[in-house]
Formats: C-alpha cells, structure tokens, sequence
C-alpha cells in the first residue's frame, strides 16, 4: 500500500470522498506495544531458571492469567504464584485488541437463557457488566496507567432497516438488564459526526483502554505483590502436581492453563491512523471514550486513542496471513469505514494494521477439576478484556475455595469433564460454523439493502452480530 489511495465510500454515501495514504507499508506490529515501547522498550523478564516449587502455577501471561494471578494474591497475599510466559506478557491477543473493554454483546444472554434459565442469563450479563467496572476500579486502585476512558457503544443506523433492528436489540437487551438507549440523529450527532446518521443506540458498559499499558501495569503490580512472572519459558505439559516447562519443571499443587485456547471464532483485524490534529476531530466530532460502531451485521468499530489516532477492528471469519499477520480484504474494509469517517478532503495516514486470529464465544468458558488440581479458561472471544478479568476473579474463587455468586455462573465447569481438548474435528466444524456465521451475516446485509427491513436471514442463520 504505498502512496496514497482513493475509493468511492461505497453504495448510496455520495458525498464522502476517501483519501488515505500509508506512505508505505503499515506495521503488522500492534499499535499499543509501539505506544508502550515509545517512552523505550521493556527488555524481557528472565526465564524460569529450572526446576522450582509455587502454590499456583498460572500458564499464560495474557489478561486472562494475569488477572487470575491478581485475584488469588488478593484472595490470599501470602500465597506463592508464579506465571509462566513462553513470550513476553501480552505477546497474544491480550496486547492486539482494538482498543476497547465492554461487556459484549447482550445476544448472548438469550443463548445462556435457553439453556441455563433466564435468571441466570441475568446473572451473567451483571457480571459481564460489574467486569467492566471492575477493570477500571482495579486500574485507578492499583494506579495502572492505560488511557482508560468510558463513553459507551454507539452503533449508528444509516437505513431505516438498520435503525428498526438496532431499536429492537435495545429492547431485547433491556430486558438483560443493560441499559441500551434510543437516541435519533439530533443525538448522535453529539457524540460522533456520522454523514447520513438516522439514529442509534448508546450502550454504556464499554470504553476505551491501552491494553499493552494495562498487561505491563499489571506485571507490575504482582511483582510489587510477591508474585513472580517468567517470560521466554513454554509449558509443555500441565499434569496433577506439575507443569513441566522447557526451562524446568514446576511443582505445585494447583495450576492455572490461561494460554488463549478456545473454539476458533475467525480473526479480528485493526487498524490506526497516525495521530490527527484538532481540526479534524471537530470535524469527525467523535467523542473520547466513546466506541463507534456501524449498524451493518459485521460492524466496524471506532475509536479515538489518548494520543488522537482513529483506531478501527472489525471481525472476519477468515485467519490473517501467517506471514503479514493481515488480511488485505479486511484492511480494505477498514480503510473504506475509515473513509465514511474522515471529512471530505483529508488524508490521514495509516500506520499500523495488525489482525490476530481470534479464539473463545461471546461469553468466557473457564472450570477447575480438583481432582487433577488443574483450571482453566479459554480465550474470551471478541470482549476478552473484561471477559478475562470476570474468569481470573472466578477462577481465583474456585482455587481457594471460595463458593460465591461467580463460581455459580452458567459457563463454570466443575470436575474432570472441564473441558477436554477439542478434536480435530470439532476444531474444524468450530471454523465452519464461525465461517457461516460471517458469510450469513454479509447476506443479511444485502438483504436489508434490497428490502429496506431487518433482516429475517440473520434471526435463521444465527449472523449474530456482535453489539
Ligand atoms: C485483533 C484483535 C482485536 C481484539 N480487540 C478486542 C478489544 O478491543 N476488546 C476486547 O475486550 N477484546 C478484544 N479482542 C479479544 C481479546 O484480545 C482476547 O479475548 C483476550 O485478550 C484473550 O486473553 P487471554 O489472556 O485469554 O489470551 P492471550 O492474550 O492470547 O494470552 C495467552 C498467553 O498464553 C501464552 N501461552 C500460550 N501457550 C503457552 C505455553 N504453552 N506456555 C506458556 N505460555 C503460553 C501466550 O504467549 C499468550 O501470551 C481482540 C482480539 C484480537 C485478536
């Protein structure tokens, strides 16, 4: 992508012209590991130096183990905990997210209720929502710097199909107990100048943080803690008593697998800008703190970084290339969405665009066997972030012992059916299914262009989206 480069904004947006240039090829590294690295990079801990003895023994240093390991020293400080990291805290999805921490999208609530019972659906969203507060409590507590700043998801209907379904998921997830809003163009236009706006919604259990800036805030403060954290050391196999690493064997009695495993669920795919001077946020309008996200069943999400760069992901069903960690038809997309929001006339140049092939459902899946001594929780899908604080908080209560409201949610298993590992097979019909569901979701879109009305394809083909 060198140069710069033009394109209509897509069918039925006229007035927008696209500009954008990279001025070359954009980094395929993070954003948030460049903005943590600028003030000079953090060399990497030391390896684990052989064999050695820990209470807990958490494998993975992505949020999901390291929020583990924070609950359990506040369960019990004097415990002796020791995180394992084949690379550097953050190397996984935890340090290449889009940038925000939300609750995810109140859809799931449904699924939870047909099989668990609408209360405990309830039960579920409140703590997917405590989660969100509880990330930044934690962050103001423990004095973790990371550009935390909560203004809501705002999804924006650009057709009348898109606004009648937006309305009808804000009742939908009312009766979660969310609090979605209504909000017509007048108020939109408050929170973000989007050209063609009909109305919206404005969920507020979402904002905006630096995940790298939170990862090495929270190796930080267990450290500071007495825990201790290893990079540059693989486990290679997790039995009853022991974790065996390619740097020593670690004898414990409890051992925590946080390594961002899961059900494949596609990729997601970022992208930023250089930072944008003064002028064009007036004109872009959209507020800090704020998420955008289009009204479309594959949205695209928004957002302004601390340092003023326009920051946008969305989800595809495909896996980024190994070698360029991208996928040119998801950075063309993000390139389009970026050229409804740009005003006419500027070139804003793209500086990074990272994807990471995403792992885990809408809602976290964690247990613990006892008799094995073993835990574990799977990547968190889409809304990790705050997903992966709620199962490091639940995960430390069942491995003290702690029977409360979290370790009753309905993704908590228990015993030694916790989650064998998927087959080859289910790994495969896993990928499919996440196939379909994206390659419905681009149908239902069509179909809501062509009718003018909410999609019925969606409801029957499950293009859930993720609001
Ligand atoms: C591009 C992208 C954008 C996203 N955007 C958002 C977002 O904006 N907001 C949001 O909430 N969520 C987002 N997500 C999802 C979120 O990033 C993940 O759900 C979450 O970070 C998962 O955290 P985790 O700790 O479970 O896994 P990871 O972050 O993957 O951590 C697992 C760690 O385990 C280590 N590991 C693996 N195997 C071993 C081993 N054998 N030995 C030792 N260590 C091992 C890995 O190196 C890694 O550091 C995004 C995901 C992607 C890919």
């Amino acid at each position: 992508m060198d140069g710069a480069h033009e394109a209509g904004a897509g069918p039925g947006d006229g007035a927008v012209v696209l500009r954008w240039s990279s001025d070359g090829e954009p980094s395929s590294r993070s954003l948030w590991a460049d903005l943590a690295d600028a003030a000079g990079p953090r060399p990497a801990r030391d390896p684990l130096d052989g064999d050695t003895t820990a209470d807990v023994v958490v494998v993975g240093a992505g949020l999901t183990g390291l929020w583990t390991a924070y609950y359990l020293l506040e369960a019990d400080p004097a415990l002796d905990v020791l995180v394992v990291e084949q690379d550097v805290a953050g190397a996984g999805a935890s340090g290449r997210t889009g940038g925000w921490y939300g609750a995810g999208p109140a859809a799931a609530a449904a699924r939870i209720a047909a099989e668990h019972g609408a209360d405990a659906a309830r039960a579920a969203r409140a703590a997917l929502r405590d989660a969100v507060v509880e990330v930044g409590g934690v962050a103001a507590a423990e004095q973790v710097d990371c550009d935390l700043a909560v203004g809501g998801l705002l999804t924006v209907a650009r057709t009348p199909a898109q606004l009648a379904r937006l309305v009808a998921e804000a009742e939908s997830a009312r009766a979660w107990g969310d609090e979605a809003e209504e909000l017509d163009a007048d108020d939109v236009g408050t929170l973000a100048r989007v050209p063609g706006a009909l109305g919206g919604t404005l969920v507020p259990d979402i904002g905006r943080l630096q995940p790298v800036a939170l990862v090495r805030g929270l190796v930080d403060v267990l450290t500071a803690h007495g825990a201790r954290v290893v990079e540059g050391t693989r486990a290679v196999r997790l039995s009853p008593g022991a974790v065996v690493t390619d740097q020593g064997t670690v004898r414990a009695p409890l051992a925590v697998r946080a390594t961002g495993d899961g059900a494949p669920a596609g990729a997601r795919h970022a992208l930023a800008t250089e930072p944008l001077p003064a002028d064009v946020w007036a004109a872009v309008g959209l507020r800090r703190g704020v998420v955008l996200a289009d009204g479309t069943h594959r949205p695209v999400r928004a957002l302004r970084s601390a340092d003023d760069r326009l920051v946008l992901s969305l989800r595809t069903a495909r896996r980024p290339a190994a070698v360029s960690g991208r996928d040119p038809a998801a950075v063309r997309r993000l390139h389009r969405a970026l050229a409804h929001l740009l005003p006419d006339g500027v070139t804003a140049r793209t500086t990074h665009a990272w994807g990471v092939a995403l792992a885990g459902g809408p809602v976290p899946a964690l247990g613990f066997d006892p008799g094995t001594g073993i835990a574990w929780a799977d990547a968190t899908g889409d809304d990790g972030v705050a997903a992966g604080n709620l199962a490091g908080r639940t995960l430390a209560d069942l491995l003290t012992g702690s029977d409360g409201p979290l370790t009753r949610l309905p993704w908590v298993t228990r015993g030694a059916t916790a989650r064998p590992r998927a087959s080859a097979a289910h790994r495969l019909a896993d990928r499919a299914a996440a196939a379909a569901r994206a390659g419905a979701a681009a149908l239902a879109d069509r179909e809501e262009r062509v009718t003018g009305r909410p999609s019925r394809l969606a409801g029957v083909v499950g293009a859930a989206g993720e609001r």
